[in-house]
Formats: structure tokens, sequence, C-alpha cells
């Protein structure tokens, strides 16, 4: 059984140590030590690393009741000095202390209780049994730092398994100001006991937060430095709520400041500003995309006007091809075309590939559908259509000026013998 260090001085980053065991964990070597500073990853707070004389220490975990330290190559002798990775170390003790606090604010402010935790690399979050406001979570949150501020003792203790018990359900009973726990809260606090043995682990935020837990924890509420909210979600029927402490609050806010400021230099606009600069501007374009539609439509009916005049002949055929446009500006052109006048209009476009489009006049006798899959046969493409209009497209743009002429020819001549 391993002396775990750390729950005595969470502090204690240095150790000497006798390797009792060696053994394998995925392919590689682990040692079981006499005692140990490293954290094993349980209960929402990851692993310590760090190193074992020369080697690194890549993982600890608990595995069949004994603590293995995962390196990343054999360690030499028998006997090791220990270091942990201090930076590591502090920072999980200000995320899950954090977490403790915060789920207790959470508790006052809100009577929403934390079902689960999890100390991401970024971002710290935990599940709530009810789904919490805009407004309750920010109560919580000051409520949170009041205690970080007040810099209260954090005392750690053991208990047997009954006094725990009856202390954390009186706990919780006191805090909600009802008679009993309610069954979830009761099942929170055993389950934070379960596996726990007869001696249980009491963290204590003095006059504040009393929990079972086997993490590390800081000496004063204080060393937690701030407790940063910086998102939210409904999940489950109840809420996930996101959130930072101590030196990942800095970097968090270090992060945020800079997207803010890159905004407000591409808006020329202060913090405060920046909201209202956006809306401006997305008005702004969506007033230019309105514009825009509205001049090409001039600009296609004009074209269909100086197509019909040029063309004379009752009804019109109009074969043309345009460069680089759309299959959408040729639908627009036809759309004018068909309704000025009695007209047919077999267009082209030569731009990402051959587009088509072929459409009539209400009331003209062609098979337009049909004119155009003879024409795609010549651009190699696709398409199709019904009734008066039809589309389509293909690769061969080199075939376009004879798919027109085709598709004119077969029209002129069903006009000129009248069938
Ligand atoms: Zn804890």
């Amino acid at each position: 059984m391993t002396q775990r260090l750390y729950r005595e001085d969470p502090y204690l980053l240095e150790f000497d140590a006798v390797v009792v065991a060696r053994r394998r964990h995925q392919d590689r070597p682990a040692v079981v030590l006499d005692r140990t500073a490293f954290y094993a990853e349980s209960g929402g707070q990851p692993w310590d690393t760090g190193r074992l004389g020369a080697v690194s220490v890549v993982a600890v975990i608990e595995e069949d009741g004994e603590i293995l330290h995962v390196l990343d190559a054999e360690v030499a002798g028998d006997r090791v000095h220990g270091r942990v990775d201090g930076p590591r170390r502090l920072d999980h003790m200000q995320q899950h202390h954090g977490q403790h606090l915060l789920s207790r604010a959470l508790v006052e402010a809100a009577s929403a209780r934390t079902l689960s935790f999890h100390l991401g690399v970024e971002e710290v979050t935990i599940d709530l049994d009810r789904h919490v406001s805009e407004d309750e979570l920010r109560r919580a949150e000051v409520r949170a730092n009041e205690i970080v501020w007040q810099a209260r003792p954090v005392s750690v203790r053991e208990v047997t398994r009954g006094e725990a018990e009856s202390l954390l359900a009186g706990d919780i009973g006191r805090l909600h100001g009802g008679p009993a726990p309610d069954e979830r809260a009761q099942n929170r606090s055993t389950r934070a006991l379960e596996g726990a043995g007869d001696r249980v682990r009491l963290i204590e935020a003095q006059g504040f937060d009393l929990q079972a837990c086997g993490g590390t924890h800081p000496r004063t509420t204080a060393e937690v430095g701030v407790v940063l909210v910086v998102g939210h979600e409904r999940y489950k029927g109840g809420s996930r709520i996101r959130f930072v402490c101590g030196r990942r609050a800095l970097t968090a806010m270090h992060r945020r400041q800079r997207v803010l400021d890159e905004v407000g230099a591409a808006f020329s606009s202060g913090l405060e500003g920046l909201p209202e600069a956006a809306r401006r501007t997305l008005d702004q374009l969506r007033e230019s995309e309105r514009r825009g539609r509205d001049l090409l439509d001039r600009a296609m009916e004009s074209e269909a006007r100086r197509l019909l005049a040029e063309a004379g002949g009752v009804p019109a055929v109009l074969a043309r091809a345009y460069d680089g446009w759309t299959a959408a500006d040729l639908r627009a052109l036809a759309g004018h075309l068909v309704a000025l006048a009695p007209s047919v209009a077999l267009l082209g476009s030569r731009a990402d590939k051959a587009y088509l489009v072929f459409a009539q006049s209400e009331g003209l006798p062609h098979d337009v559908p049909a004119l155009l899959r003879d024409a795609l046969t010549l651009v190699g493409g696709r398409g199709g259509g019904r009734g008066n209009l039809a589309q389509g497209g293909g690769d061969r743009l080199e075939g376009l000026d004879a798919a027109l002429a085709n598709a004119e020819q077969t029209v002129r001549a069903r006009a000129v013998g009248g069938a």
C-alpha cells in the first residue's frame, strides 16, 4: 500500500521513495512506490506529471488497488527521487478547489447540485441537476469569489464513514433550509463516499463548504485566485457550467481581450460600441445585397429589351452565349425575355463549366426539355426541366456554340414548317 504524501501535504513536490513493484501499462513501463507525492487520477482531477530520477512520469493511475506511475522509460535502481510538476499541481488545486466553492455557491444561490465534475485541459465543467438562469449563475459566481477573497482556511480531516455521512447530510440539510436532503443530494453525498473504506477524507472551506474528497486542495481559499464562469448551456435536463480559476482565468481573459482588440480594430470601435458596430455593418451588408440584386435585375431587363429589339420576328428566337455568367444570371435573363414578348430564349454561358438555360413564353409549342437534352449531348452534361423552362450544364465548353446553333435551327425549322 503506497503512502500518499499529497494527502498530508499537497505542497510537497519532491520526495524519495523505494520501488516496490514493476509493472507494464499499455506498453509502457510502470512502477509502484512505497510512498508518493504524485496524485493519481480520480474524482475528476487529472494525474500529476513530473519525473522519477531521469525518466518522465506520463500518467499516474490507480489499478487493482495499486498506484501505477507510468513512465516513458525504465527507471534504473530501486531508490528514486521524485519531482512533481509544480505549475500543473498548482493549476489542478486552483481548479479543483474553485469547483468546490462554485458548486456550493450554486447550491446556495440556485438550489442546484453538482452531479459531475470534469477538469479539462482548458476549461473545467460541472453538470447540475437543474437548469440555472444567467442571474442565478452570476450570483453564485460572485459568492464563490467573495469566499476566495475572504481567504478562508481550508482544512482536511479524516473521520469514520458514519461520522462523514451524518456530517454531510446535516450540512446539505442546513444549506437547503429543509429538514431532509432530497434523494439526489443524498445519492451524491453517498456516492462520494463509495470506495472510501471506513476512513473518509473531508475537505472544508471554513464555514462554507464541506465535501468528501480525495483531491489536492490549497491551504486557503485565496489561492484559487478567481472563479470565472465562461459559459453555460442546457444539458440533460440541467445545466452544464464552464469555468476557469486562478491562472487559467487570466489566460482566458487575455485570449478574449486579444480577440476583442482585433475585432474592435476591424470595426474601428471600442469595446462598448462593438455590438452596435457589428449590427450596423450587417445591416449595411444586407442593404448592399438587396441593392445588388435590384441592380442586377434591372440590368437583365434592359439586356432582354436590347436582345428583343435586335431580334425582331414574332415569336423572337434568341440564341446567345455569354462569358462568365452564372446559371442564375441566365435564368434571370431568360425570365425577362419570355415575359416581355413572345419568344424562345436559348442562352448559354462559358464559366467554370458550360451552362445552358432554355425557355419559351406561355403558349409557344416547342418541347423545351427535349431541346435541352439534345443540346446537352454536345457539352457532355446533365440537366432537366419541365414545361417552358429547362437548364443544365457540362464540362465541354467548346461544344457550347454548336449546342446553341443546333437548338436555334430546330426551333426555326419548326416555326417555318408551321407544325
Ligand atoms: Zn473535490
